[in-house]
């Protein structure tokens, strides 16, 4: 067999990468300007330029002054040299000021509001964890502390005034300018407040600044996840460990032998469907005329490629792929879908269906938007339109399960597995009315990866919508098993996945970060991973069941032996 180890998977075909192609659109996110970009010349020039400016046109306004002074003329009687020379002097005293004087300025603005903050008005601030009003956070990502001193005193002060509610708890960030700090103070007055201690939640040991403004709000430690490894996995011929992490336990077990049966077995094979990431804001008209007249503009293909590029200005990776609608009266959903390279796509789809939005307002000054989103995207929630059209990565895996192997790893038969499968994943769902829930437990090995790595657990919800097939094949030794997931939602850029345990996992898989040379590739090969990972599972427990291991392993596995009541 040939099984090349954990290798970067070869960029997928052109077909399946989904337009993730083109020329930068977008330029980098804007810097503020400082006082070294007044001139385009290296800093260490710009500023010898304004030093001697400085000095020399000192010299000569002084010089004049003199001269002045001796032959009685009056000081208001300026000449035009005069004129530039003091026109150059406030130039160059202003560029010298926002140079080296930034840091002091800055130190007595920190001061001055320290001090006002201790002045801050009760009725105004009162409402610990009040999340209403948003301060704004420290825009540096690895902020110097306005309060540089650590005393204990101080912050025994601090915390008082947090529980008392002279400090609202949101602002201790933006006002210590330390995140463990924050973290620490914000604790210590929760434990106060709540009369709960909070000794048993790890403060230390995380990078608090690393998710300031971007995963977590408010934080007062952190949760620890034991993670597993299922695998190897083998996949299109590579291997892969799985990190899934979880508290249920059998969970790694039953997909680690869900592995172990498609390796011996000559491994899964997959293949993405689609890219596409969706967002479909809700407009309104004045009647159902104008309504539809929208429909019709945005679903002509002539307009096609004028709204593409309106709306691809979001980013370098985000391309327009399609816009299906939807009316309900006068009111118009509009499903924008696009490819989002290795992000999971929610932000940058957002911000060009905002685009689209600004550029339609001229020839539709009479469309009311009534929100960004309209449920129609369907993000989060169970719906049909993600099962049927697909949301985010399209994949369909499936594997051939030899029959030694499903009497010897998997403990059954394949006729047993074929009926489970036929009354339990799609005759019982179909009686329960599922909506995408035509598996096992594919939820299961979803949740534990995106724990893993940093994708957005809730979206779990449509990412496990599932089919799993299985059939008798080769005169019925064998199982072909295959699963379906219209709605895999994964990135492996933004998000927690920058965070160091969740980029740790990324990495394991191979898929870190953006890929330089096929953006997508990364967030893709993730999603075929993933539907992998289900495929092990779904193998695994429907043999469980079939072989009616299932109480018995979690019995064993899974079952406290502590005796609960004493714990309490
Ligand atoms: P999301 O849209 O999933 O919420 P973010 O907007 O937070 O993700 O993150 C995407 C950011 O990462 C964008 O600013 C984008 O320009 C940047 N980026 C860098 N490389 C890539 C890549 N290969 N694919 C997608 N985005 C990338």
């Amino acid at each position: 067999m040939d099984v090349r180890r954990r290798q970067p998977k070869p960029p997928l075909p052109s077909a399946a990468r989904g337009g993730g192609r083109g020329p930068a659109s977008s330029s980098p996110p804007l810097e503020p300007p400082k006082a070294s970009d007044a001139l385009p010349l290296p800093l260490y020039l710009t500023n010898a330029v304004f030093f001697t400016l400085f000095f020399s046109v000192t010299y000569y306004l002084l010089h004049r002054w003199r001269d002045k002074i001796r032959d009685s003329v009056p000081l208001h009687f300026v000449t035009l040299p005069e004129i530039a020379a003091i026109v150059s002097l406030i130039a160059s005293f202003i560029y010298l000021l926002g140079f080296f004087g930034i840091d002091f300025v800055q130190t007595f603005i920190a001061r001055a509001s320290h001090d006002a903050w201790e002045d801050l008005d009760d009725d105004v601030n009162r409402g610990f964890g009040c999340t209403d009003i948003v301060a704004p956070l420290p825009k540096s990502r690895d902020p110097a502390p306005a309060i540089s001193a650590l005393s204990s005193v101080e912050d025994e002060e601090i915390v008082k005034s947090v529980v008392d509610g002279t400090i609202p708890s949101y602002s201790l960030e933006s006002k210590l300018g330390d995140c463990r700090r924050a973290a620490f103070v914000r604790r210590e007055a929760l434990q106060r407040t709540t009369g709960k201690s909070l000794a048993d939640l790890p403060l230390e040991g995380f990078d608090y600044t690393s998710i300031l403004g971007q995963c977590c709000e408010m934080p007062v430690g952190y949760v620890q996840i034991p993670v597993g490894v299922a695998g190897p996995l083998l996949l299109d011929g590579f291997e892969y460990y799985v990190p899934m992490a979880t508290t249920e336990g059998c969970l790694v077990a039953s997909t680690n032998r869900g592995c172990k049966a498609i390796y011996v077995s000559g491994g899964a094979r997959s293949v993405l469907l689609r890219d596409g990431m969706t967002r479909a804001p809700v407009v309104r008209f004045g009647d159902v005329k104008r309504a539809s007249e929208l429909k019709f503009f945005l679903e002509d293909p002539v307009n096609f490629d004028t709204l593409a590029l309106v709306f691809n200005r979001s980013s370098r990776f985000a391309r327009l792929q399609s816009i299906k609608c939807s009316i309900a009266g006068k009111n118009l959903f509009t499903r924008f879908s696009c490819s989002t390279g290795d992000a999971m796509g929610m932000n940058m789809v957002s911000k060009g269906v905002q685009n689209v939005l600004d550029f339609l307002q001229s020839d539709f000054p009479d469309m009311d938007v009534i929100g960004i989103s309209g449920n129609f995207c369907s993000d989060k929630k169970p719906a049909a339109v993600n099962w049927i059209e697909g949301r985010g990565k399209s994949v369909v895996c499936e594997a051939l399960i030899k029959e030694e192997v499903v009497k010897q790893v998997l403990k059954t038969n394949v006729a047993a597995l074929v009926e489970l499968n036929m009354l339990k994943n799609l005759t019982g769902s179909a009686v329960a009315g599922a909506l995408g829930g035509f598996n096992a437990h594919a939820s299961n090995i979803v949740s534990a990866i995106y724990i893993a790595t940093g994708q957005d657990p809730a979206q779990n919800v449509e990412s496990s919508h599932c089919i799993t097939m299985m059939e008798a094949v080769n005169e019925g030794r064998d199982l072909h098993i295959s699963v379906t997931m219209p709605s895999i939602e994964v990135g492996t850029v933004g998000g927690g996945t920058q965070l160091a345990s969740q980029s740790a996992c990324l990495n394991m898989l191979g898929v870190k970060g953006a890929n330089k040379e096929f953006p997508g590739a990364n967030a893709r090969l993730l999603a075929t991973i993933v539907a992998g990972s289900v495929l092990a599972g779904e193998l695994s427990l429907m043999s469980a069941i079939a072989a009616g291991q299932l109480v018995k392993s979690h019995m064993k596995y899974n079952r406290s032996s502590r005796d609960v009541t004493k714990v309490c």
